[in-house]
């Protein structure tokens, strides 16, 4: 179990910068309340935490809070780093399905009219259904498990080289501000007799992209998955993302995006497969 300061230091790096180097005045119209003092020093001990430990913050983070040595675990249904209600939506019934896009509607009429609009006014009539649609859609990964997304496509294949599938589009939602982060997902891994097929990946990175996420973890939780699946000799995964909530606040200008990666097995312990890895993605 996490103590509150363990929690509070999982905080991703562009969060911590927005308080620690940012002004609370922004160029735009928007311009964010101050912080709080007690909420600064909270940040501040947790940036002078970080560091006494300097790999924990780095975009690179996966690597040295290592999975291997955390051994999060796989369940079969694809629900591990589970969501409380992830199992329900699973579960319900039709019925269950539209009460539960009504509350949501509801919830977001609510927002609507303490942002201060008229939600009577044409344009924002059946905004809160669609926005509880399209939310849905965007949290999918929630109602799918590996098992399913697998379904029969694990094959026995005596095949050592590296694999690799490079530029898969993912769009996905930081838990942070819930607005969107997207970008691309390679995904390498070398086998050890078994091979998944290859639009597998991508529905793998798919499935765990359609929740509400952190690209640490994310990045982390596809290697794992892929690890559990075919017990390779090494996974090797790297997202590059655009966050909305860094681009669109000031706090980082548009074009800045995100890297993290997360190496397992082989891509871990040695120097040339990483370097073959990263030379195939054009890194190197
Ligand atoms: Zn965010």
């Amino acid at each position: 179990m996490s103590t509150p300061e363990q929690e509070s230091s999982k905080e991703l790096p562009h969060k911590k910068n927005d308080a620690a180097t940012k002004p609370a005045t922004q160029n735009g119209t928007y311009a964010p309340k101050p912080i709080l003092p007690i909420k600064r020093a909270k940040l501040m001990s947790t940036a002078t935490s970080s560091a006494s430990s300097p790999s924990q913050h780095s975009p690179l983070q996966t690597r040295a809070a290592s999975p291997l040595i955390l051994n999060p675990p796989i369940d079969s249904d694809g629900l591990s780093w589970p969501s409380r209600g992830a199992r329900s939506r699973i579960d319900q019934t039709a019925d269950q399905s539209s009460q539960r896009e009504r509350r949501i509607a509801d919830a977001v009429q609510v927002i609507l009219e303490e942002l201060g609009e008229d939600t009577t006014r044409e344009g924002l009539v059946e905004t809160p259904e669609r926005y509880a649609r399209a939310m849905l859609y965007f949290t999918k990964g929630y109602e799918e498990n590996i098992r399913d997304v697998i379904k029969r496509a694990v094959f026995e294949e005596d095949h050592d080289e590296m694999v690799i599938v490079r530029d898969i589009e993912i769009y996905s939602l930081c838990e942070h501000h819930l607005v969107p982060f997207f970008g691309k997902a390679h995904i390498a891994y070398i086998p050890n007799k078994r091979v998944l097929g290859l639009s597998k990946l991508a529905r793998l990175a798919e499935m765990y992209s359609r929740r509400f996420q952190v690209q640490e973890r994310l990045t982390k939780q596809i290697a794992m998955a892929l690890s559990e699946i075919l017990k390779p000799r090494g996974v090797a995964v790297v997202i590059e993302a655009t966050h909305m909530c860094m681009v669109s606040r000031g706090v980082q200008k548009t074009g800045s995006s995100t890297t993290t990666s997360c190496m397992l097995g082989c891509f871990r312990d040695q120097q040339k497969t990483r370097e073959e890895f990263l030379t195939l993605l054009g890194r190197k």
